[in-house]
């Protein structure tokens, strides 16, 4: 069965094509499903009866299942637990700040990376998803908060960039004017640093937001925390970097998760504030958010504040995101982790950097 929801425009219209139907068909089935939330064939009541049957016989809109919400207590944060057609669960977490209600999506059930600090890491991977189980996310999360989505943050469970492909596809339905419509500057594809596909992100032109997950400013410490690092060190993703901001001429975001104790002693601050004199981009700093059972601190707002002070003098746009939804576990995989481990086993752990 072809799941439509993964589907582009094009490749509707095709899809309509090979059904005996007019192309355009293609286009009226794309805007059903992303501009109007569709769930099924029934409610796309400009297609013929005889087109709804066809497609109930050849095609499925497979939406994840939303089975568990928490709303912080804190602020209005949500995050979304789904089950997957194969019984897989993923999540996303729905971030309202103002106007912009941004969500963040998972590309991966499970990430293969090892992230000393990341839930999702104590899983490995159980697979990657479909552009169509990608956009599901957010067409569910759209549909349960009754409000337009106007940012997109790849920075769910697993990393992006180890799925490539389907993650491309996906920020480019999001992005589709017949669709969603969300700017491409509102859609933001972050990585823990894949220098060749930074490159290739770069060689490709695509108009989407990049952010490099850092969270610690020499390889020592970094290879302890983020063991990609020993496949893909600072060096060669400060040059991929480089190498997209001149393809590109755009900006990127440096993310910086501080943890007290760990990374944010005054001698990395000094690391990192040389870094990011050498790169074209702003730096979000993220006090982490604890893991039961894991040793890593959030810092306190003085310990925050002295490391940005020391960071302040080299790189002026330097934001703070004090994590929304700490009360509801809104650390990338951790709602899912506590249920996954539960009901699964693992199938699958890549190696690092594979693929
Ligand atoms: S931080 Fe991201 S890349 Fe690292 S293990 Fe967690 S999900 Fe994977």
């Amino acid at each position: 069965m072809n799941d439509l929801t993964g589907m582009t425009p094009e490749e509707l219209r095709d899809f309509s094509t090979e059904l005996g139907e007019k192309s355009f068909r293609g286009g009226q089935i794309f805007s059903w499903i992303h501009q109007h939330g569709s769930e099924s064939f029934t409610d796309m009541t400009t297609l013929s009866k005889e087109l709804r049957r066809k497609l109930e016989s050849k095609a499925t809109l497979q939406a994840p299942e939303v089975i568990d919400v928490t709303e912080s207590g804190e602020t209005a944060s949500r995050k979304f637990l789904f089950r997957l057609t194969d019984g897989m669960k993923i999540e996303s977490v729905f971030l309202p700040d103002g106007k912009r209600r941004t969500v963040c999506l998972s590309s991966q059930v499970g990430c293969p990376l090892d992230c000393k600090f990341c839930a999702t890491a104590k899983m490995g991977l159980f697979r990657n998803l479909t552009s169509g189980e990608i956009v599901g996310q957010l067409l569910a999360v759209g549909r349960e908060i009754g409000k337009r989505i106007t940012n997109v943050v790849f920075m769910g469970m697993g990393e992006p960039m180890l799925n490539y492909d389907n993650v491309i596809k996906a920020a480019s339905i999001i992005h589709h004017p017949e669709g969603l419509n969300i700017g491409s500057r509102k859609i933001t594809i972050s990585t823990v640093g894949m220098a060749n596909r930074i490159r290739q992100y770069a060689d490709e032109g695509h108009p989407f937001k990049l952010a490099l997950s850092l969270n610690a400013a020499d390889d020592v410490l970094r290879d302890r925390l983020m063991p990609i690092n020993t496949k893909h060190n600072l060096e060669a993703c400060i040059s991929a970097l480089d190498h997209y901001s001149e393809r590109t001429g755009k900006r990127f975001t440096v993310e910086y998760v501080l943890m007290a104790g760990t990374n944010d002693r005054p001698e990395d601050a000094t690391r990192l504030a040389g870094i990011l004199k050498r790169l074209d981009c702003k730096l979000n700093l993220i006090p982490y958010n604890p893991i039961s059972g894991e040793p890593f601190k959030r810092p306190n707002r003085d310990q925050l504040k002295r490391f940005y002070e020391l960071i302040y003098s080299a790189k002026r746009t330097v934001t703070v995101r004090w994590s929304q939804g700490k009360d509801i576990n809104a650390a990338c995989g951790q709602l899912h982790a506590e249920n996954q481990r539960k009901n699964f086993r693992k199938v699958k752990s890549k190696s690092i950097g594979s693929q």
